[in-house]
């Protein structure tokens, strides 16, 4: 079954007098359970073309759905709602919040849906095995700890789908390979969807499919 999909996807950028146009046309669609890896230039509308599959910003034309739902018609706060329970977000830089400890951190989303807690904590602590941090601040941690973090964070609804820009970018080459085969897993084992933006080509080749931006063009690359 299809999971993502867009239509004819377009986003220009307006600051001051300059115009840019991060996603030209892009038509993709992606089925359940794939893992597709999203490579390209620096400034080529890698990192905009997961804003626009998350919602967390609009496209300026063209159509965005994730299974049967069109989320472009969704208001802000059902985005917001959607995008916490469908969606688990990772980031290069983990954006973990610094005055918050790891088991904190994780419950985030889960906080400020009104819920007291993950359903199963202690479960995914030992799957992160971040069990003996659980009281420890961001800044006590290595960077691997910290976006395994921010990986349970992602995983805190276990959304359907996982969108990570760069997540290894800030890390040496083996937390690098450890934070992908714990995504890997993870995908595996909640049956997630899994699109990483990266530009190491060793994590590209162990997806399902490879998708190339060049200025905004989005291109299929035969594997
Ligand atoms: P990538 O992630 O591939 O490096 P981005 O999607 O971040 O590329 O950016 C694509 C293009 O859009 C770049 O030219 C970038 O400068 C521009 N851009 C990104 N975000 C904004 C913004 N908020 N305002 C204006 N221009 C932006
Ligand atoms: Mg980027």
């Amino acid at each position: 079954m299809t999971i993502l999909k867009t239509i004819n996807l377009n986003k220009v950028y307006n600051s001051g007098n300059i115009e840019t146009r991060a996603l030209n046309n892009v038509n993709v669609k992606i089925e359940e359970k794939e893992f597709v890896a999203v490579i390209g230039p620096s400034g080529s509308g890698k990192s905009t073309f997961l804003h626009m599959l998350g919602g967390v910003d609009k496209p300026t034309s063209g159509e965005i759905y994730i299974g049967e739902r069109k989320i472009n018609d969704l208001n802000e706060k059902e985005l917001a709602v959607y995008r916490r329970r469908n969606i688990g977000f990772i980031f290069q830089s983990y954006n973990l919040i610094s005055v918050l400890n790891v088991e904190e951190n994780i419950s985030m989303p889960v906080l400020l849906d009104n819920k007291d807690k993950v359903e199963d904590l202690d479960e995914l602590l030992d799957f992160l095995g971040l069990k003996d941090k659980r009281y420890n601040l961001p800044s006590e941690l290595s960077g691997g700890q910290q976006q395994r973090v921010a990986i349970g964070r992602a995983l805190a609804y276990k959304p359907g789908i996982i969108l990570a820009d760069e997540p290894t970018g800030n890390l040496d080459r083996k937390s690098g390979k450890d934070i992908i085969d714990l995504l890997k897993f993870s995908a595996k084992k909640y049956h997630q969807t899994l699109i990483i933006i990266s530009h190491d080509l060793e994590i590209a080749s162990q997806a399902n499919r490879i998708l190339n931006i060049e200025d905004g063009i989005m291109n299929e690359v035969d594997k």
